[in-house]
């Protein structure tokens, strides 16, 4: 018998839930129960000076007043630092990262006499200033206790997945909005020398998603289409790290007034204001939507 399907909504508690997140966390929950699979929830809280308590409790109350059930005990990644030390630890032994101390003024400057070339956020691609520092210059600047970020060395990265599967670029099933399964292949290398733990905290969103969606378990991975293109990056550490694939389905995005995605800055359909203003969770679903109920 194969194992019940897991799937998970995973927010950050930096600001409140939009009508956004709340296609994010329905699409999930609906499938679940489609499926007769689990249902959790994960909060990404790593960010520790953006994350706040009050938008936790936030989430459980939206959450539930929409009518959804998650497992207990919640994972809250703020809690797991260890466990991603663990896997970048991983990759630097394999010789996959390396330590970058450029400041943000000195990327920009470095990157300001390039053309354009973005990463698939939009950002710069990291010029890879500090790729190869000489290591005497390396242990001069830890001795100074200079921040740093580790990078993955996206060239030696590729070699690795060449010599682990044959081809320098990642493939994955992606369910449609009609649920129908197709094959995507991607190039990781469109994110350069991605940092993986941060100068700030001591990993970063793309180690911690992979690592937790591997050890719970999750099978079917639900987000929005903003972060389909990162799903190379996962691909890419999964097998890396020797870790399971999961099933992807990144669902359509709503969009504003103005035609932009719903921010939570944008801080206009908030789910606590729109709970306040006396909406009902049904009408929440025929707002993003969804038909009926799951
Ligand atoms: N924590 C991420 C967010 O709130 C979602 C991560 C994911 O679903 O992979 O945007």
């Amino acid at each position: 018998m194969s194992p019940r399907p897991v799937l998970r909504f995973a927010p950050s508690p930096n600001g409140e839930l939009h009508l956004g997140h709340a296609l994010s966390a329905l699409v999930g929950f609906d499938m679940a129960r489609r499926f007769g699979g689990r249902f959790l929830l994960r909060i990404e809280d790593i960010d520790i000076t953006r994350c706040r308590e009050e938008y936790v409790t936030q989430i459980y109350e939206d959450l539930a007043w929409l009518g959804i059930t998650w497992e207990e005990p919640v994972l809250r990644q703020s809690l797991h630092f260890t466990t991603y030390s663990a896997a970048s630890d991983t990759l630097l032994k394999l010789g996959l990262l390396y330590p970058c101390f450029a400041t943000r003024s000195e990327i920009a400057e470095a990157t300001e006499t390039r053309p354009a070339v973005t990463d698939p956020d939009g950002s710069p691609l990291y010029p890879r200033l500090h790729k190869n520092l000489p290591s005497e210059e390396i242990a001069a600047r830890l001795t100074r206790n200079e921040p740093f970020a580790l990078r993955l060395d996206m060239e030696r990265a590729l070699d690795a997945l060449e010599r682990m599967t044959g081809k320098r670029r990642v493939t994955f099933t992606e369910l449609n909005e009609t649920g129908r399964p197709e094959t995507v292949e991607m190039d990781p290398d469109d994110w350069g020398d991605a940092i993986l733990v941060r100068k700030d905290v001591p990993t970063s969103y793309h180690v911690a998603v992979t690592v937790d969606d591997a050890r719970q378990g999750v099978s079917h991975v639900t987000r929005g289409r903003d972060l389909f293109a990162a799903t190379s990056l996962h691909r890419l550490l999964q097998i890396l790290l020797g870790l399971p694939e999961p099933i992807y389905h990144h669902h359509r995005l709503l969009t504003g007034a103005d035609g932009l995605k719903l921010s939570k800055s944008a801080g206009d359909t908030s789910l606590t204001a729109l709970r306040r203003q006396g909406i009902s969770p049904q009408e929440i679903r025929r707002l993003v939507g969804l038909s009926g109920n799951a």
